[in-house]
């Protein structure tokens, strides 16, 4: 009997004989995974196939129009998540608009420097996922020297914006 190996949870199965081709166990989880990673796929590469599958989920909602506010309602948790999810989207997609410059305020003719802390901004830096906070802060502005103190009246060596 031919053995394969599961390529998604590595275990060893035998394939059915009406499939010998079959490289994914029977296990339920498998299969699931098989079917949706084809459905992926096929929706990539057939037009035909991506646009019934859209008319489909229209009509399924089209039918059940309250399913979503009914599943808000029941699992307030995943609907928390969710929620965090999307903050945490929501702001890679502000910072990705900060580094493009699209809808983000024009930065440009701001003289700004930008310090990257922390051990796990590297992953930042090769725009993977990291979790950071971009505080901007206003310079102050550059101090006065005292009314009574001109340029000419300093002498060489002294420092122009000296403590005090
Ligand atoms: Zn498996």
């Amino acid at each position: 009997m031919v053995e394969r190996r599961c390529g998604y949870c590595e275990q060893i199965f035998h394939p059915s004989k009406y499939q010998p081709g079959q490289s994914v166990c029977s296990d339920s989880g498998c299969q699931r995974r098989r079917r949706a990673e084809y459905h992926r796929q096929k929706i990539a590469a057939d037009p035909e196939y991506r646009q019934v599958c859209l008319d489909s989920q229209q009509k399924w909602r089209s039918r059940n129009p309250d399913y979503w506010r009914r599943y808000r309602e029941q699992h307030p948790a995943a609907v928390e998540r969710n929620r965090q999810q999307q903050h945490v989207r929501d702001q890679k997609r502000r910072l990705r608009d900060l580094a493009n410059n699209n809808s983000a305020f024009d930065l440009k003719h701001s003289a700004a420097g930008v310090w990257l802390l922390g051990d796990g901004l590297q992953n930042l830096a090769n725009n993977t996922s990291a979790s950071a906070q971009v505080w901007i802060l206003e310079a102050l502005p550059p101090r006065k020297p005292p009314q009574s103190e001109s340029c000419k009246q300093q002498r060489p060596g002294t420092p122009a914006a000296s403590a005090g």
